[in-house]
């Protein structure tokens, strides 16, 4: 099974779509198998990290900005090479494992869609086997 999302993001954010997913998961009827989400832009990225503690996503943003700065050295015309590398350095999708009709999550791991060039419409995919 496949579910699209559409999602309007903000500039730059970490926007949880957990719940989405564990409904796309029961909502498949699977038992056991692999969940698939994934994001198809060049700028924005999909991850999983902890939902129990805001700070720790806000952080997370603060840390990949001061790992990839914009930089006078990009030559992309769009001017959000920054953007791209982040995106790519997160990653454009995760695999979960779907045991007993749910996601197989850590108690404090929630699933993130990662806009690093917004806002923007976006959409994600969910594909469930
Ligand atoms: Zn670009």
């Amino acid at each position: 099974m496949l579910y699209t999302y559409q999602l309007q993001t903000k500039k730059e954010h970490f926007h949880d779509i957990t719940k989405q997913v564990q409904d796309a998961v029961k909502e498949s009827g699977v038992e056991e198998g692999t969940c698939l989400v994934f994001c198809p832009h060049t700028t924005a990225a999909i991850t999983i990290n902890e939902n129990a503690d805001p700070d720790v996503v806000s952080d997370l943003l603060v840390g990949i900005e001061k790992a990839f700065p914009d930089r006078r050295e990009f030559r992309h015309f769009e001017g959000n090479s920054a953007a791209h590398l982040k995106a790519s350095c997160v990653g454009a999708s995760e695999t979960l494992v779907i045991s007993q009709e749910k996601l197989l999550l850590g108690t404090w791991q929630g699933i993130y869609f990662c806009e690093f060039d917004g806002p923007r419409n976006r959409t994600f995919y969910v594909k469930i086997t």
